[in-house]
């Protein structure tokens, strides 16, 4: 396993290169001609590389290569398409190092998380191999006699995959390995701010037999690739990972030609405390669920609901844990939590800093930007924590993507959910219970797509991933719920 040494030696020893887009099996100059170039995001002094600024033309070529495709890939036998998908998890695996560096050092998040993001992606990519084998049907009784009744799946055919710049290299084998698996073809547009991951994969790809045009990579701004991307009347599925803001208007336009949607947005998650064995236990894992990434998770804890008899003793174990979280670059061994993203996104979460204090929350902990020595070239900032927050108050209700937790204390559990559900988003709830009625009182009463009962939001290589409310809608990805977006039904019947 890499250790923050090999990155450091990795960032000496770089030299900024040019990527194109990957189309039809080649690299391609975007046809525009423009390039930008991305940044360390833990010292934006350090340039990465170059990549194209892909206009309309370059989108219209990978769609073509994407359509091409799928009439050979979406034939070629479910176990053969299996068989490569687990050669791209081994790649992914070999190359783990070297994609954690690139991860690490395009989004800023520490070497650690991003080795268990590839290690994730890796992961999620065996379980979608399998899903190659198990595209099913199903056989029905006929209502005449010699009369066979069945239906069968098939490919949907090219997908449009569209990623935010939070998890560069999970979010685009999420998409990319199931559309695989069940026989599609796919254009792919990363975000803006973290293209390298994605250019990196698409090597390793065609290293493990991906043929030309089975995956295509466009990069480029969401309104000049993105919109014409959605809007292209060959592309049958847009898989969209982002802004709910975004994702209504990306479902609006794939209304108008009845394309099919999967789209996850974003959370306001909450985690209700009404009883626990060990409160430093229940205070660690709300507080990496929230500071992870920097708290630029869809599924982070932002909101800590507490019933009043627990409250104080809560409070002082958050206070302790996020006091020893240590924010540094990413290659920093002592590190427990990197820069955000950029400066822009470190506004916005500054923004809603001084929203909070403004509406009257007590700032307990936290919230400063670090400036001055190894934070002088990146978006530092400690994370916050507030008390005495309103259940209505903006810091409340609308997602920061930041390391910001608020804490609400309640009277009973009918408060607590209540307060939960109170939200515009429906992603992943929590709630920490020694009690079997209360949990699953709890299950049944929350308004999200997932439910955590004592236990982090951390979820599975192989179960069903997705909201409700505005954080999402369409099939579930990570888990079989994907053969419901990647294919469509055909019923078959056959007389003898
Ligand atoms: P975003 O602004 O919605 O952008 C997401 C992607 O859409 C980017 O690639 C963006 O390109 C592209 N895009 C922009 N305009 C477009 C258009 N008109 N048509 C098509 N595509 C367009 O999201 P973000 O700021 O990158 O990420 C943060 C958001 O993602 C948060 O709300 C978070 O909750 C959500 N998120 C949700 C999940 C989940 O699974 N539920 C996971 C991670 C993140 P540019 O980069 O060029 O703008
Ligand atoms: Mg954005």
């Amino acid at each position: 396993m890499a250790t923050a040494k090999d990155m450091q030696h990795f960032l000496k020893e770089l030299t900024c290169v040019k990527y194109g887009n990957f189309i039809d099996g080649k690299w391609k100059e975007g046809s525009a001609g423009e390039t930008y170039t991305v940044y360390n995001a833990s010292n934006q002094t350090q340039a990465l590389a170059e990549f194209p600024r892909s206009n309309k033309e370059d989108v219209e070529m990978a769609v073509s290569a994407a359509n091409k495709a799928f009439k050979s890939w979406s034939q070629l036998p479910g176990p053969e398409r299996g068989a490569i998908l687990y050669k791209i998890a081994d790649l992914l695996e070999a190359n783990a190092d070297e994609l954690a560096f690139i991860v690490s050092a395009e989004q800023g998040k520490i070497l650690k998380e991003s080795i268990g993001e590839v290690l994730r992606a890796a992961k999620e990519t065996r379980f979608s191999a399998g899903e190659a084998f198990r595209m099913e049907g199903q056989t029905l009784p006929a209502e005449r006699g010699n009369v066979w009744n069945s239906t069968v799946r098939e490919p949907i055919g090219v997908i449009a995959a569209i990623a935010p710049w939070n998890f560069p290299m999970v979010t685009p084998m999420r998409k990319i390995a199931p559309a695989l698996a069940y026989g599609c073809t796919v254009v792919y547009k990363p975000a803006t701010a973290t293209p390298w991951t994605s250019a990196r994969i698409m090597g390793l790809l065609a290293e493990a037999g991906v043929p030309d045009g089975v995956v295509n990579l466009v990069i480029g701004s969401g309104s000049e690739v993105g919109d014409c991307l959605v809007q292209h009347p060959a592309v049958k599925g847009i898989s969209f990972t982002g802004s709910t803001a975004l994702g209504i208007k990306i479902n609006e336009m794939a209304a108008r030609k009845l394309a099919k949607t999967q789209l996850e947005l974003g959370g306001k998650n909450p985690a209700v405390v009404i009883d626990y064995d060990n409160v430093k236990e229940v205070a660690n894992q709300i507080v990496e669920a929230a500071c992870t990434c920097s708290g630029q998770r869809c599924t982070s804890i932002s909101r800590v609901i507490v019933i009043k008899e627990k409250k104080a003793e809560l409070l002082a174990a958050l206070l302790k844990k996020i006091k020893q979280i240590r924010v540094g670059p990413s290659w920093e061994e002592e590190a427990t939590i990197g820069p955000l993203v950029n400066q822009n996104h470190l506004k916005t979460v500054q923004k809603y800093i001084e929203i909070g204090k403004r509406e009257g929350a007590a700032l307990l902990y936290g919230g400063e930007i670090l400036t001055g020595g190894k934070f002088e070239s990146g978006a530092y900032m400690t994370p916050a924590l507030f008390d005495n927050v309103h259940p209505s108050m903006q810091i409340a209700q609308e997602e920061i993507f930041g390391p910001v937790i608020t804490v609400t204390e309640v009277e009973t559990l009918e408060e607590a959910l209540a307060v939960a559900n109170n939200v515009d988003y429906g992603l992943a709830a929590v709630i920490f219970t020694r009690d079997l009625a209360t949990a699953y009182k709890y299950v049944e009463k929350i308004d999200s797509g997932m439910v955590h009962i004592n236990h982090g939001t951390a979820s599975a290589a192989h179960l069903p991933f997705g909201g409700t409310k505005n954080s999402g809608t369409g099939a579930f990805s990570i888990g079989h719920s994907n053969l419901d977006f990647f294919t469509d039904l055909k019923t078959v019947y056959v007389g003898y």
